[in-house]
């Protein structure tokens, strides 16, 4: 894995929270995506090497509205930047860790996804991301 490619917060309304956070970074969202099959809008910002991306559910059955529901607004995932998510998928199987998908597929940002269950890495969900080519 190369770096942490972004940290997922889970919020309530988009727009207001894209407020708070181009203040607390002093830098305005860099872009607003809709990702139809997660049922999220996200907005982006960069910082440094990193990014923060947003997240709002769009429908009841989100995993974001769930994860609303039970948790709150918050943290509610780390991404992780690789190079080859096909290799890191099988390597990772191979550790042991429980896959949400075993195929990678498209999220925003240009990036193809998985995410690996929390209850195989102690209570954090993680997405793997390769930038498409
Ligand atoms: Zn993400």
């Amino acid at each position: 894995m190369n770096k942490i490619e972004h940290l997922g917060i889970a919020v309530r309304n988009i727009e207001e929270s894209a407020i708070i956070y181009e203040k607390l970074l002093g830098s305005a969202c860099y872009k607003l995506e809709e990702v139809q099959s997660e049922g999220v809008k996200t907005a982006f910002f960069q910082i440094g090497d990193s990014k923060i991306e947003l997240l709002q559910a769009t429908n009841d059955e989100s995993p974001i509205a769930k994860f609303i529901a039970k948790k709150g607004p918050g943290i509610h995932h780390i991404a992780f930047d690789v190079s080859d998510i096909q290799s890191e998928i099988k390597r990772l199987q191979a550790e042991g860790f429980e896959l949400i998908h075993q195929t990678p597929k498209d999220g925003a940002d240009n990036k193809i996804i998985a995410f690996l269950h929390p209850k195989s890495t102690d209570g954090i969900l993680v997405e793997l991301c390769q930038e498409k080519r």
